[in-house]
């Protein structure tokens, strides 16, 4: 079976792109919240910048992804699972493109979450 590992090249580094310039916004952000305020805007100042926080964290840990996923291209790897080895159909590579498991190896993980053995 070939794949068209071009498309989802493009698509992985569209979203690179993207998630790079939407972390580099929030670090601009979170530089102008750093400006002290009045004593009232303190408390919401600060909440913003928790969600700010947890935001950049988030996109970081999406562009690591999206790193990984390209490296897994150019490794051949892509669309193989990383747990057990299956084939990763390509509708799934279109829906989450920087997913590294194949359906069933991601329930499973899901599960073990959820009973916090994850
Ligand atoms: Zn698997």
């Amino acid at each position: 079976m070939t794949h068209d590992t071009e498309h989802f090249r493009q698509k992985l580094l569209a979203l690179k792109k993207e998630a790079t310039e939407r972390l580099e916004a929030i670090k601009k952000d979170m530089r102008h919240e750093n400006i002290p305020k009045d004593w009232e805007d303190r408390a919401s100042e600060t909440e913003n910048d928790e969600t700010l926080e947890s935001l950049m964290l988030l996109t970081e840990r999406e562009l690591e992804q999206i790193n990984e996923a390209l490296a897994r291209i150019d490794a051949g790897s892509y669309f193989t699972c990383s747990e057990c080895g299956a084939p990763i159909p390509e509708q799934r590579l279109e829906l989450l493109p920087f997913t590294t498991l194949c359906v069933n190896c991601a329930e499973l993980h899901e599960k073990q979450e959820r009973l916090g053995l994850g």
